[in-house]
């Protein structure tokens, strides 16, 4: 085991001295880096080795006044008046750009985010179409024209904001900053984006890709944590909207923050969502999807399907293949081709989902599989395996409370009306999958669950350009991915144009 830490670090050293752009990281405002005003910084960590990757600027509230500037003069100056043809063109260079770099945004991704190399590459070019999408769907973007009377002409135009505000989190660092960079400059804004401070490489990355592509200012990524630079972003005066995506909790800060300056939020907030399994479904392949569903990212997606709800009748024969299923993935090092399993991010996230296996034991459930792995590539390693909680009841906080690892509660029913009661005892509403070789029942399931998004019969987790995607409930406000998010990044004028008739 020593020989297999010594070597893993060695690996994960060597990956680190490969990326000399490691070296040049700061914080990225008005089209250079640049350190914080008051010069702190703090380290970023590679989790699968416990070890800082390099060090980014402490940013603070005289770092967010000099990114909105930055921000607002670009706007001002040139991109507020390109058309939606100029814009969309420069988004499409920098994804080309970001295309041609994509081997060191992967493993960027990969070192700070402990995901598995070929799962950041994947993500890469999945955030990178979001992008494209947006710049595509920005020209074919229109007001409308309103028949009122004669003697008017009444239209509407859809303008940016100027300077918006994105906050993000860290689970999925590069998608979800591209999910709301690609409609907010498609839409005209200039940005100022807050990554997580446990992941804050692949964004700036990106910015720095974004040189002479965009006017300097355009793209500004302000590195920090949430209580200082995130607090003073939302607070900003004059950013005019703002883009939030991380826990509920802090999800409400913001929009108490933001309701002081009455400034629009779109939220995208937790989940603790069902899978619901029928009895008629071919287990193997619903075992396969409901397994990539909680365990990919180490559990850490915010539609992670984390509850299991399966019918009685195929219940045993469905644990036994996923505890089977669970205990053939690879949870390991990251930069090891095969494995499945990266880390948790943090050690105060490695905690929570400790103390969420503890409190899952302790309530009565079975623990059938799974839990803090007895082996990992570096020793105290925060690596848990793919867990499976069973006998668990709906009320146990297991079934209530967002985890954020690899952690899937089961719980069976009888009936229909059980399983839509289950399903919907919760105080989220991210996602649902539902399996059923019945289609009624599947478009009724898909009805009367109460989620956002809804996958059926596979692919679980897995949005797609043009799919709206937000939550009901405690999982968030507005919707993202579609082409209705170009709504958020602007706002809406209605023009009255008198027409005179000549003749009188
Ligand atoms: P978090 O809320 O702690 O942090 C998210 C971001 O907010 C970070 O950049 C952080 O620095 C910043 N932040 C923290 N406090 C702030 C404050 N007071 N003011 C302004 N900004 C602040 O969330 P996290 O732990 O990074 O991410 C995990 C959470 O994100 C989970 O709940 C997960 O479900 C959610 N999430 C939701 C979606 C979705 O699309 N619905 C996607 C991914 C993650």
């Amino acid at each position: 085991i020593q020989y297999y830490t010594d070597s893993v670090r060695q690996n994960h050293a060597d990956a680190r001295a490969d990326l000399e752009v490691l070296g040049a990281f700061e914080t990225w405002i008005d089209g250079e880096w640049a350190p914080a005003a008051n010069g702190e910084t703090f380290e970023t960590i590679d989790p699968v080795v416990q070890e800082p990757i390099c060090s980014v600027p402490r940013c603070g509230a005289a770092d967010v006044d000099r990114a909105v500037e930055s921000a607002q003069s670009a706007f001002d100056a040139t991109w507020g008046s390109l058309g939606a043809a100029d814009r969309s063109r420069a988004i499409l260079a920098w994804t080309e750009t970001l295309r041609e770099h994509i081997d060191e945004l992967a493993l960027v991704e990969s070192l700070d985010g402990g995901k598995p190399l070929s799962h950041a590459r994947a993500e890469i070019e999945f955030g990178i179409e979001f992008i494209e999408y947006y710049a595509n769907v920005v020209r074919a973007d229109e007001g409308i024209t309103l028949p009122t009377s004669d003697d008017q002409h009444v239209y509407t135009r859809t303008e940016p904001y100027g300077v918006v505000g994105l906050i993000v989190p860290w689970n999925y660092a590069f998608i979800i900053a591209a999910w709301k960079l690609g409609p907010a400059l498609a839409a005209g804004n200039a940005v100022v984006l807050k990554p997580a401070e446990q992941t804050p490489l692949s964004a700036l990355y990106a910015a720095k890709l974004s040189k002479s592509i965009f006017p300097d200012g355009v793209v500004n990524v302000l590195t920090g944590y949430g209580e200082e630079a995130g607090a003073a972003l939302s607070s900003h005066p004059t950013v005019g909207k703002l883009s939030f995506t991380g826990a509920d909790t802090t999800g409400e800060t913001i929009m108490e923050t933001a309701a002081s300056t009455v400034t629009p939020v779109t939220l995208e907030l937790g989940g603790k969502s069902p899978y619901v399994v029928f009895p008629d479904v071919d287990i193997d392949e619903t075992v396969r999807d409901v397994a990539h569903g909680i365990f990919y990212n180490a559990g850490q997606s915010c539609d992670a399907c984390s509850r299991l709800l399966v019918h009685e009748d195929i219940a045993e024969e469905f644990l036994d293949a996923l505890v089977d299923r669970a205990e053939s993935l690879e949870v390991g090092d990251t930069l090891q081709e095969g494995t499945t399993l990266g880390p948790i991010i943090s050690q105060a996230q490695f905690e929570t989902v400790t103390g969420y296996l503890e409190r899952g034991t302790d309530a009565g459930a079975t623990l059938e599989t799974g839990g803090v792995a007895d082996e990992s590539p570096v020793d105290d390693g925060w690596f848990v395996e793919p867990t499976v909680f069973t006998d668990a009841t709906n009320d146990m906080q297991i079934a209530q409370e967002e985890i954020f690892g690899p952690v899937l509660t089961v719980i069976t029913f009888s009936t229909y009306e059980e399983a839509v009661d289950l399903a919907n005892d919760v105080p989220f509403g991210l996602a649902a999958g539902v399996a059923t070789s019945d289609i009624d029942r599947a478009h009724r399931a898909a009805a009367d669950i109460d989620a956002g998004s809804i996958w059926v019969n596979g692919s679980y987790a897995t949005p797609r350009p043009g799919g709206p995607f937000g939550g009901f409930k405690r999982s968030g406000i507005g919707r993202e991915l579609s082409k209705d998010a170009l709504r958020h990044y602007t706002q809406e004028k209605t023009v009255y144009v008198s027409v005179d008739d000549p003749s009188r």
